[in-house]
């Protein structure tokens, strides 16, 4: 795998100009607060009409839309599950999320892609161990797939980005 396919970026993932953002959704898809509530706004009101006739999204699992106003071509929106202290297949369920969203990526001939800290925020997962999993994961399917050309970590925090750097340069 070649490691340049793997970027990290400090900002906001509305911006991105990618052909698919990951949302760190909730069940209903019908919108939030945190990433999902910023890529609401940014998209405009025609993503929560699309959202509205998808029915919902069970956790680790994914649904793609169009990006309307955003950059992005497609928004893939998945659900990450919430922290309960690591007894309820929490991790599984997070490394199913960015699997299930780059299979979906991949279906789509989407070449480039940027994912948030999913479950990180309001969901209350330790972000050192979502980071490592969120890598561990990424590169597993790199490995196995031609289609897409580049992953980029969108970090809204500091802290996040810093993490990032230090796991990925260790996973070099
Ligand atoms: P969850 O419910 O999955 O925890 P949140 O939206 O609360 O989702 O948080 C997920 C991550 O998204 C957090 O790391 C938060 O800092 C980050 N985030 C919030 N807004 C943005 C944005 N505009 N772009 C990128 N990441 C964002």
């Amino acid at each position: 795998m070649r490691p340049e396919r793997i970027e990290l970026v400090l900002g906001d993932i509305t911006k991105q100009q990618v052909d698919a953002i990951v949302n760190a959704a909730n069940a209903t898809l019908l919108g939030g607060g945190g990433v999902d509530g910023a890529i609401h706004r940014a998209a405009g009101p025609k993503l929560l009409e699309e959202c509205r006739k998808l029915g919902g999204c069970p956790t680790g699992e994914a649904r793609i839309t169009q990006g309307y106003k955003l950059p992005a071509k497609w928004i893939i929106h998945t659900v990450g599950p919430v922290w309960h202290g690591g007894g309820r297949a929490e991790d599984k369920l997070l490394a199913a999320c960015y699997r299930n969203s780059l299979a979906l990526a991949e279906q789509h001939g989407i070449k480039t892609i940027a994912f948030p800290c999913i479950s990180t925020g309001a969901y209350g997962f330790p972000y050192e161990g979502a980071a490592k999993t969120a890598i561990e994961e990424i590169k597993k399917f790199l490995e196995g797939s031609t289609t897409i050309e580049k992953v980029v970590f969108v970090c809204f925090l500091k802290r996040d980005c810093e993490c990032y750097a230090r796991l990925l340069k260790k996973a070099a």
